[in-house]
């Protein structure tokens, strides 16, 4: 959803978006476009995929740390392509429908969201500084979440008239009255508050992240991979019979819908006239235009 100002690695367009890497029972998947704030384009949803290709297929692999390079963990997905000369042929094509764009979404956020949300071993997301809306729900598709104290938690999607983003985990993770404070408000968790809702497992300090995700991963590894299978698919059950896979079909439905109002269709020409996402960005702190004078 955003980017940083600055830049904290030079933009290594050769580098893989995704690292795979196993080191015992251990998988880490890690993404790597700091330099956009991890920001998903298709070829880093691709890469997190593959990474789960791999992890499934390894036998010595019992558990999965989703990590991030860099100063954040996910700014969400990379709008850029939406705004200004940059939008590329295919992105107009995709969207140039309301089915070829329900297609794509599906395929790539909701499918391979709920992808790793029902992998067969359990998964920790290591998150470090900002966890925007794709982030958050990137993240919240795994077992537990290890956040470190400069982790901030947001979806601020709403005033650039998004529903949410494709999966609506906030009631879920936040509790119902959160959750509609989080979203209408646009505001942010601290990583603190993020540990006394339910959102994350555990708090450490920055430079300990990697090493207490890891520490967690090893505990988990202790656990014959049938049984750890099986208890989190019960658990995961257990959701779906509190109604969690019908909210979140229900939800994907809402949010299309909203795509394809005047609403969001009028902001999308006018973020496409944009040349940064700074501008877009001031847009969304403005807040809609047809609410009267701001402040
Ligand atoms: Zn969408």
């Amino acid at each position: 959803m955003s980017a940083p100002d600055e830049p904290d690695a030079p933009d290594p367009h050769d580098a893989p978006s995704v690292l795979y890497d196993v080191d015992g029972p251990v998988a880490t998947i890690t993404m790597n476009r700091p330099h956009v704030a991890n920001a998903q384009d298709s070829a880093l949803i691709d890469g997190i995929d593959e990474g789960f290709d791999r992890a499934e297929d390894d036998d010595r692999v019992r558990v999965v740390i989703l990590a991030a390079s860099g100063r954040h963990f996910s700014a969400g997905h990379d709008l850029t392509a939406l705004v200004g000369q940059a939008v590329p042929d295919s992105w107009r094509l995709m969207r140039s429908t309301p089915e070829g764009k329900m297609r794509h979404e599906r395929v790539m956020y909701f499918d391979r969201c709920l992808r790793i949300r029902n992998f067969r071993k359990p998964t920790i997301a290591a998150v470090q500084g900002s966890c925007i809306a794709a982030g958050l729900m990137l993240a919240c598709m795994c077992d537990l979440i290890v956040a470190a104290d400069d982790a901030t938690f947001s979806n601020p999607v709403l005033r650039m008239t998004g529903a949410g983003v494709e999966l609506l985990v906030e009631p879920w993770e936040l509790g119902i009255r959160k959750a509609k404070e989080l979203l209408l408000t646009g505001d942010s968790l601290s990583a603190e508050e993020a540990w006394r809702l339910g959102l994350v497992n555990r708090v450490v300090a920055r430079d300990a992240l990697a090493e207490q995700a890891r520490a967690l991963a090893e505990r988990i590894a202790l656990v014959p991979p049938a049984t750890a299978e099986i208890v989190k698919d019960s658990i995961n059950h257990t959701a779906d019979l509190m109604g969690q896979m019908d909210a979140f079909k229900y939800h994907f439905m809402a949010h299309h819908w909203m795509h394809n109002t005047a609403t969001a269709q009028q902001a999308l020409t006018a973020r496409e006239k944009r040349t940064s996402m700074r501008e877009v960005f001031a847009d969304r702190d403005r807040g809609d235009p047809a609410a009267g004078p701001q402040q």
